[in-house]
């Protein structure tokens, strides 16, 4: 079995949900009372895609600005201008739970990240809604190794089938 690792990286505004993604992902759980993340935290998950494992390497920043849907946007920019050229985009629509105090309608969302070929899906770190299935979706949107294992990924080969791994580190 091959094992990848694929570098993770939640980006948006402070109190969007990102700690709690990563909380539910990694730990299956949710703290209502989460404390603010300071500087970046650091995690990471193992999980089977078909024949391959992924690693997750999730780096989850703290975020500053306060319009969550425009800071999305700038930092697609960014990550266009400055990011890999073979970057997956994923976007959360997190907090689906709360569904009456809505600000961009699902459509809006959907337009805009089909706009820029992005994954798009609403989630719910508070009620485990499609956390697993935005891991799910980047593993699906990351090239498949070539035949000698190489070039379009970093893959190694494992003698052994490890089960589920999770760690975490936090600073
Ligand atoms: P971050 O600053 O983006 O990392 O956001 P946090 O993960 O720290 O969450 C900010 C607040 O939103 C906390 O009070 C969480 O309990 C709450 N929160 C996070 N995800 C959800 C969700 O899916 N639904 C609801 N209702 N609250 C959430
Ligand atoms: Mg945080």
């Amino acid at each position: 079995m091959t094992l990848r690792e694929l570098k993770v990286c939640l980006l948006g505004d402070t109190g969007v949900g990102k700690s709690s993604i990563v909380w539910r992902f990694v730990e299956d759980n949710f703290d209502p009372n989460i404390n603010p993340t300071i500087g970046a935290s650091f995690m990471t998950k193992t999980v089977q895609y078909q024949n391959e494992l992924h690693k997750f390497l999730i780096w989850d920043t703290a975020g500053q600005e306060r319009d969550s849907f425009q800071t999305l946007k700038n930092w697609v920019k960014e990550l266009r201008q400055h990011g890999p050229p073979n970057i997956v985009v994923a976007i959360a629509g997190n907090k689906c739970d709360l569904s009456d105090a809505r600000e961009v309608s699902e459509k809006d969302a959907k337009d805009y990240a089909d706009s820029i070929h992005a994954i798009f899906v609403e989630t719910s770190a508070k009620n485990a809604i499609n956390i697993n299935e935005v891991f799910i979706e980047i593993s699906q949107r990351i090239p498949v190794l070539d035949a000698g294992g190489g070039a379009a990924g970093n893959g190694f080969k494992l003698r052994r089938r490890p089960s589920e791994t999770r760690t975490r580190t936090c600073c």
